[in-house]
């Protein structure tokens, strides 16, 4: 069951949310219930059908949880300073897809690189340059 949570300030929708999600966040006291599922009843709990936060979020992120914040020194960090091209030691962070072909700077486009890798793959993509990587980059779950 998919319960939607809206944002105060104007009730937009902000998330859907499955059931379970929607009680833990009842049970945080972050939500209110907007409108009730008619009848139906989880364990102690009404079966809300739209939720609503009971102070505004600026981020959907914020929902989730708390997420690290995107940097290049968290990039390298991630990967262990390992070159996710040669597994060499790693002092520089290279985008996936290029920056040139529009690639973005977040954790799933960057990955932890040494310099002559870097320097290599410049501004070709995977395909192109023909290097492969060791590892795939990932968001991490630390902050
Ligand atoms: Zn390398």
């Amino acid at each position: 069951m998919a319960i939607a949570v809206l944002n105060p300030p104007d009730d937009q929708v902000l998330h859907i949310v499955p059931l379970r999600k929607a009680i833990a966040l009842l049970r945080r006291n972050v939500v209110e219930i907007v409108e009730v599922e008619d009848g139906s009843t989880f364990g102690p709990y009404v079966v809300p059908r739209v939720l609503r936060l009971t102070r505004a979020v600026s981020m959907v992120h914020q929902l989730e949880g708390r997420r690290p914040v995107f940097s290049k020194a968290g990039v390298l960090r991630r990967d262990r300073y390992t070159c996710a091209y040669c597994g060499r030691s790693a002092t520089t962070v290279d985008h996936v897809v290029p920056r040139a072909r529009g690639g973005r700077s977040s954790w799933l486009n960057l990955v932890a690189a040494c310099r002559p890798c870097n320097q290599a793959k410049a501004d070709m993509s995977l395909r192109d340059c023909d290097m492969r990587l060791q590892f795939l980059p990932y968001e991490p779950d630390w902050i």
